[in-house]
């Protein structure tokens, strides 16, 4: 049985691939198993989660989303045209 330092330490390391969804099942329960009485692992996930979140957020924000968004608003109100017919 590993103990309880062992697990913390192991579950420290990996909080991040936890996070990005890279650990099998097995890893995955061990982690989630430690988290669940340990107060630093638990707000390490929650705090990495964010982080993940934030950053993938702007990512899709500022990249994609939004401009194509409203470029296709645009077109369309300035063409004038069909906006039956969308062009997506
Ligand atoms: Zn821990």
């Amino acid at each position: 049985m590993p103990s309880r330092s062992d697990d913390h330490r192991w579950s420290q390391q990996h909080l991040s691939h936890y996070v990005e969804g890279e650990l099998g099942p097995r890893a995955r329960r061990r982690l989630e198993r430690h988290a669940l009485d340990c107060v630093d692992c638990g707000r390490g996930i929650r705090a990495m989660r964010a982080l993940v979140y934030a950053v993938q957020g702007l990512g899709g924000l500022a990249g994609v989303r939004a401009p194509a968004t409203i470029f296709d608003r645009v077109r369309l109100a300035g063409a004038g045209g069909s906006p039956s017919s969308p062009n997506v």
